[in-house]
């Protein structure tokens, strides 16, 4: 189909692209390079404008764009939004010359365009999606106590066949949409039920998991209608979803293996003899929900000195002191390990660095303020503490461990450089 908006242009192009650049693309600031491929794009896309041009070759030159914005990784609500100021503007710009009719078609041309431009975007994150999938899948597999996630691999499972059916546009192949018949979904009303104690968690997952069927029923309803910007939205929101719920099953995960494992007889913490396969599940299953979590490094600040002052027996009792005020300030979910004497590392499941440190911060003040009387003399003491935030992106590796563990560690040493009673963050 041939459209001619030639004489609302008379030349103007570089107004319109100044337009859209001073005002709407906020993004595009600092990546100075890509800026100027893209503004190659919209120059491309203006110029085809401003002649009488076939759509087909306004749809190519759109998709181009596309497939750019792809490659650098910017989301798709941003390019919907940005197709959305475009359109705007050009739209204004044919309001100020009162060419009505030209408006009118420019609307359903921009209908087509956005269409063709989501069916890159929703393609290009299948991809993703499938990929990243079949690793969250083969990391929980490949996790030898798996407790309760191994009922989330299902759910992945289920997220794959979904994204493919999707891709394929093929409804029939679309997983159980009934929610208490899929696989997890029985487990989580039999089995799961029992297991999951804590009954604020498993309401939780049970209302994320009645929404993961929503959407899938609302994508079956969209597979084959042309529709993608919906399907993209709808299958975010089901990602999202399955990471929460993968989530919320770790945490559960670690509140019952919390019970289960063997205790240091004199703090009550995990002992060290539980530190790798702990670290192991947290880092499989971080890499399975897409989230990171904390590692810190404690060591309790010139405790040779208190011992020599107060007594051996008074130090004890400071390890117990300190144990239990890390208890008090974190989840049932994170745990606590006693690493050495009076060393220990603290994990924190599904935490970035910002929150870590706020939980680390507190406890820190709040074992400098406490105090424990031992034969009528006050003893006090701090702690030093080095924080890492874990990103998992690879298959874990026994090496890991060992790495995390010394870069926590550096951070501690510079608590301790820098005075003693801080957190140091990584
Ligand atoms: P810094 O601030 O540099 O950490 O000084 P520090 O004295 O704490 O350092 P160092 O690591 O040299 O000393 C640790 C001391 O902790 C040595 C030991 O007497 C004491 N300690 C280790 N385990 C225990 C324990 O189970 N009970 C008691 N009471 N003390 C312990
Ligand atoms: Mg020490
Ligand atoms: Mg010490």
């Amino acid at each position: 189909m041939l459209y001619d908006f030639s004489s609302f242009f008379y030349g103007e192009n570089n107004i319109l692209l100044d337009d859209f650049f001073d005002k709407y693309t906020t993004h595009l600031n600092d990546e100075r390079n890509s800026v100027s491929v893209l503004t190659g794009h919209y120059k491309n896309i203006l110029n085809t404008l401003a002649e009488p041009f076939e759509e087909e070759n306004i749809l190519t030159l759109f998709e181009e764009l596309a497939k750019h914005e792809v490659l650098l990784g910017h989301p798709y609500v941003i390019m919907s939004n940005e197709m959305h100021n475009f359109k705007a503007i050009l739209i204004s710009k044919m309001a100020e010359k009162e060419q009505t009719n030209d408006i009118i078609r420019l609307i359903f041309l921009f209908k087509k365009i956005n269409n063709s431009i989501a069916h890159i975007y929703l393609h290009s994150y299948i991809k993703q999606l499938l990929s990243i999938n079949m690793i969250r899948i083969n990391s929980i597999s490949d996790l030898i106590d798996r407790h309760l996630i191994k009922h989330y691999e299902a759910h992945l499972q289920w997220l794959t066949q979904l994204a493919s059916s999707i891709q394929s546009e093929d409804s029939t192949i679309i997983p159980e949409l009934n929610e208490s018949q899929c696989t997890f979904g029985k487990w989580l009303i039999s089995e799961g039920k029992n297991i999951i104690h804590n009954n604020s968690k498993y309401h939780a997952i049970c209302v994320m998991h009645d929404n993961l069927h929503l959407f899938g029923k609302k994508i079956q309803a969209y597979i084959g209608k042309e529709e993608y910007h919906i399907l993209i939205t709808y299958l975010e929101k089901c990602e999202l979803l399955s990471l929460s719920i993968g989530t919320e099953l770790a945490l559960a995960d670690n509140i019952l293996m919390n019970t289960k494992i063997t205790k240091d007889a004199l703090t009550g913490a995990m002992n060290r003899h539980g530190l790798k396969s702990v670290f192991e599940s947290q880092y499989e299953i971080s890499l399975a929900t897409n989230n990171t979590f904390v590692l810190a490094m404690c060591d309790l600040d010139f405790f040779k000195n208190l011992n020599d002052k107060y007594g051996h027996v008074a130090g004890d009792e400071m390890l117990r002191l300190f144990v239990n005020i890390v208890i008090q300030y974190t989840r049932n979910s994170d745990v606590v390990i006693r690493y050495g004497g009076e060393e220990f590392i603290i994990l924190l499941p599904a935490m970035n660095k910002a929150k870590g440190y706020e939980v680390l911060e507190k406890i820190r003040r709040k074992f400098e303020e406490s105090s424990q009387i031992f034969n009528n003399q006050e003893v006090k003491a701090t702690v030093s503490i080095g924080l890492l935030e874990i990103k998992p992106e690879k298959y874990y590796n026994q090496k890991f461990l060992n790495e995390y563990i010394n870069i926590a560690d550096q951070k501690l040493y510079m608590a301790k450089e820098s005075g003693r009673n801080r957190v140091e963050v990584c």
